[in-house]
């Protein structure tokens, strides 16, 4: 298990990466670490004002928290100052509720104030459409 992490900026993400370490791609715009379960799965955790934000004071702060639910550990952590804080596991409605949340704050980021309630297609259907 681990307990914490260091920060190390790279280029390009390595192909085999050692477990403590949080690799993180300015290029990419993208984080890349070993579950902190030592399960030994690759987690991405993209860097983005809707996604996952990465602070320095010192120490490296990744937050929201990672949440491993499509692992079969079903992790869920933070790492806040390079060290691992374990939160609960969630059960499916709660998993459920925050993708629903996630995808509003994608929404409301990404979209154009709108006008009267119509119901809007999410963005990327948007995108498709226009295509057409
Ligand atoms: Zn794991």
């Amino acid at each position: 298990m681990t307990e914490t992490f260091s920060v190390v900026i790279v280029e390009e993400i390595p192909a085999v990466l050692t477990s403590d370490t949080l690799y993180v791609s300015l290029t990419y715009s993208t984080s890349m670490h070993l579950c902190a379960c030592g399960c030994g799965a690759e987690v991405v955790a993209p860097l983005s004002p809707t996604d996952w934000r990465l602070t320095f004071n010192g120490t490296w702060s990744l937050s929201p928290s990672i949440g491993n639910w499509a692992l079969p550990c079903r992790s869920h952590y933070l790492i806040i100052d390079e060290k691992v804080h374990w939160a609960g596991n969630w059960d499916d409605d709660r998993i459920a509720r925050n993708r629903a949340n996630d995808r509003d704050r994608k929404d409301k980021f990404y979209d154009l104030p709108t006008q009267g309630d119509e119901k809007k297609p999410h963005w990327w259907e948007r995108k498709k459409h226009k295509k057409k």
